[in-house]
């Protein structure tokens, strides 16, 4: 008998984990919840409310779900993973504790300094006056950061001092709410950044892949910052040995400290990361998949998921490993006219080209009105593309998202463009 799996989440990060998980031939049930029409294609959806883990694990338990996948951040530092566990249940995710990581970016810097993680020095603030103080004897560039979790938008990078005073006021007046009550202020990074992505079973470390993402709503990076408007993966700069410095001195040490610190770090675990003339440098962690990065490192995964999120879960890690394809997947958003500020909602999606061996198209905030495919959020579809090259992906995932019918849809024509001239040259 196969296992019953329950995964949360509704983004295109979840229907890339969704269809990743439905191939796997030890599955016996997928349920999702919420999901979206995209996922609803590999996956049961079923109503639930996630924020109600009682419920979430009462469900589990009236049908015979055996492992929960955990999406998105939120849950997880809101306590899911623990309580679950606690109803023994296998869950795919950090306890709120370790969830700190992504949750708390001071906890983060503590952690670096107490076990000698590379990152920019920077010191914790929760009073404005002594922020910009050290902000004034610093000078910019310099990155002034929410303390919590404030959806991407925490950070400002501060080219000039006024800015940079500017945003620890912002911070304090509550402009990211709650998040915002402590404030880190951290010395500028110059580099390259790539991400990093991780399994963790509490102890052991498996690397995963890295990717790029294009954070700025326009082409040429260009306008303001958005969830994501696509990605890559692998990462040029992420050379084998980068790989192995990012292992050795930032990945390792983590896991390590977490245990001995009372909180061992199970889940994905994804470095935001700065290649300086230094070598790999720590931005943040992340707790959970990136999205839209997920989609692309789903794209090129030729193993089975479901055992290795698994044995992640059930401190079994060193017993199993991760083929890649040796190509580049690429994804390009498509978001609502209007994102990141305010869109309409619920216009039509009329036709969407059909998935093939090369080209897929996630959804993310989609949903089905009447019949009909409606874009509900920002960020809506995710059209993906693998190939050997980072140009040759582009090419075919524009070609595939050329054919997607959506008046209220537009994307960035560059994705990529990065790795493409590194490709060139
Ligand atoms: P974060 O939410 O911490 O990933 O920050 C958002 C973005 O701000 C990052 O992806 C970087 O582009 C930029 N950033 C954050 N911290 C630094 C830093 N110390 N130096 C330079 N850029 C940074």
């Amino acid at each position: 008998m196969g296992m019953k799996v329950l995964l949360i989440g509704s983004g295109g990060r979840e229907h890339a984990l969704a269809w990743k998980l439905a191939q796997s031939p030890l599955l016996e049930t997928l349920y999702a919840a919420p999901g979206n029409p995209g996922i609803a294609e590999c996956a049961t959806l079923i109503s639930l409310d996630i924020d109600d883990h009682a419920a979430v694990a009462a469900f589990c338990k009236a049908n015979g779900v055996t492992f929960v996948v955990v999406g998105p951040e939120a849950p997880l530092v809101a306590g899911m993973a623990d309580e679950l566990r606690a109803a023994d249940i296998d869950v795919f995710g950090p306890s709120a504790a370790a969830a700190q990581l992504e949750g708390s970016k001071g906890f983060t810097k503590d952690l670096c300094a107490k076990y000698d993680i590379p990152t920019g020095a920077y010191q914790r603030f929760t009073d404005a006056a002594a922020a910009k103080a050290y902000v004034e004897r610093e000078g910019a560039p310099i990155v002034i950061k929410a303390d919590g979790l404030a959806a991407g938008k925490g950070v400002t990078v501060a080219m000039t001092l006024g800015e940079a005073l500017a945003a620890v006021d912002d911070c304090f007046d509550g402009a990211f709410g709650a998040a915002g009550a402590e404030v880190v202020v951290e010395a500028f990074l110059d580099g390259e950044e790539a991400s990093f992505f991780c399994l963790c079973d509490g102890a052991n470390a498996l690397p995963l892949a890295s990717a790029q993402d294009h954070k700025r709503v326009g082409d040429g990076d260009t306008g303001p910052n958005t969830g994501g408007m696509g990605a890559y993966s692998p990462a040029p700069v992420m050379t084998p040995d980068m790989v192995a410095r990012t292992m050795k001195e930032i990945i390792e040490p983590t896991i390590r400290g977490m245990a001995a610190d009372g909180h061992a770090f199970q889940g994905v675990l994804f470095a935001g990361l700065m290649i300086t003339a230094k070598g790999p440098e720590l931005i943040e962690y992340n707790v959970r998949f990136g999205d839209p990065e997920c989609q692309v490192l789903m794209m090129r995964l030729e193993s089975d998921l479901l055992p290795i999120l698994h044995a992640a879960a059930t401190g079994r890690l060193d017993t199993v490993s991760a083929s890649w394809r040796d190509a580049a997947a690429l994804t390009v958003v498509m978001a609502s006219k209007g994102y990141p500020g305010a869109y309409e909602k619920n216009t039509p999606i009329r036709a969407l080209p059909a998935d093939d061996a090369v080209s897929k198209v996630f959804h993310a905030g989609t949903a089905l009105k009447d019949g009909q495919l409606v874009a509900t959020g920002g960020r809506v579809l995710n059209v993906t593309a693998v190939a050997p090259t980072v140009a040759e992906a582009q090419k075919a995932a524009y070609q595939a998202l050329d054919r997607v019918e959506w008046d209220n849809g537009f994307c960035r024509r560059d994705i990529g463009w990065r790795a493409i001239a590194r490709e060139k040259a």
